[in-house]
């Protein structure tokens, strides 16, 4: 891939810092549109700074940038349940006007488009595992619904973008992901477990820990999002990790992990909290040759070097 102009909304969060490494890494030049309401500078500090532009703003407003761009990723907004619940009118907004000015942007600039969004649009799924096809059980005005319905609409409107102006748009529906840079008070329970560990805290497990999630790795994420970015398909498709856990397995793996059992307190299980969750991840290996490397037990590893480090 010869070197483009990327422009990464939301680009100072987690996810987008980690994208904006990688691609500075291949030789691009990015550019970072973020008003920090979940993200930090600091995250990107660290980066070669030559071919990186960080802009405050606001992506629910009009978005105008000079110059050429060849590709947005739309990866602003909350993204942790605690963030979301907090910010309810923001998370709705950024997902539906901000996803329409990313769209009115790439379409102006002849570029390609790329959609963060979910696995929370199956909702609590009665499909298991999750395949694209899937329609989603989700609860449109339970607490929740702000995020689930957000990207479920943004997925609408980079259709309609598709099939109406003819942009060049991409959807993944991203599974838990976790790594270095989560915040410690992100409330996504790796951040959370990791945290209490250090801490010597108890592990804060909701309802009986017998819900189930699949835990991503960032490296093998940004990997999938940018072979998606380059392929030709425009429906959505799962980038995630199928080997599935139990919070308490979760909870259990971290034990191993530290060498010593970790004391854990039982607590209420959060409204409409999906019972289940696993990619099918045939689409993805079908299309783009991807599948994840990094298992959990090595992921968590690499995650709990960093938070010793900056806890
Ligand atoms: P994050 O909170 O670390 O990053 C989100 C970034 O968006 C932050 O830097 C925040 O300041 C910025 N932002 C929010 N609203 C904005 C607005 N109106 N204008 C400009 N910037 C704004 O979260 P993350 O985990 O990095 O998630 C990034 C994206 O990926 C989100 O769209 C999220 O829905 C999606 N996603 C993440 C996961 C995951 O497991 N991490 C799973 C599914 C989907
Ligand atoms: N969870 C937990 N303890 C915590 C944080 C989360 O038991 O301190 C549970 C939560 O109820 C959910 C799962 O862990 O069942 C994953 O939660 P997270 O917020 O990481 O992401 P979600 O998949 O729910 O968006």
């Amino acid at each position: 891939m010869s070197s483009q102009r990327i422009v990464i909304t939301g680009g100072a969060g987690f996810l987008g810092s980690h994208l904006a490494e990688e691609l500075l890494r291949r030789g691009n030049e990015v550019v970072v549109l973020d008003n920090f309401i979940t993200g930090n500078p600091d995250n990107l500090a660290a980066l070669p700074q030559d071919h990186l532009t960080i802009i405050k703003q606001d992506v629910t407003t009009f978005l105008a940038i000079d110059g050429p761009v060849d590709l947005v990723l739309h990866f602003a907004s909350p993204a942790s349940p605690i963030d979301y619940l907090k910010l309810p009118i923001q998370t709705l907004k950024v997902g539906s006007l901000g996803t329409h000015n990313a769209l009115g942007l790439a379409k102006a600039k002849n570029s390609r488009f790329l959609l963060a969004s979910t696995s929370e649009v199956y909702g609590d799924p009665n499909v298991h595992p999750q395949t694209e096809d899937y329609w989603g059980h989700v609860n449109p005005v339970g607490p929740r619904g702000v995020y689930d319905e957000a990207k479920r609409f943004a997925e609408a409107m980079a259709m309609a973008y598709h099939r109406t102006h003819g942009v060049e748009t991409r959807i993944v529906r991203i599974f838990n992901t976790y790594g270095p840079r989560m915040r410690l008070h992100d409330g996504r329970v790796v951040p959370a477990f990791i945290a209490q560990a250090l801490r010597g805290e108890e592990l804060t497990v909701f309802g009986d820990g017998r819900q189930t999630r699949s835990f991503c790795f960032v490296s093998d994420l940004i990997e999938g999002i940018l072979r998606l970015a380059a392929s030709d398909y425009s429906g959505p498709v799962n980038i995630g990790n199928p080997d599935e856990f139990t919070i308490l397995e979760l909870a259990e793996k971290l034990s191993e992990l530290v060498g010593k059992q970790l004391p854990i307190k039982f607590s209420e299980l959060p409204t409409d909290d999906p019972r289940q969750r696993k990619p099918d991840i045939t689409l993805a290996h079908t299309l783009l040759g991807w599948e994840p490397k990094i298992k959990l037990h090595e992921g968590l590893q690499r995650t709990l070097d960093w938070f010793s480090k900056v806890i």
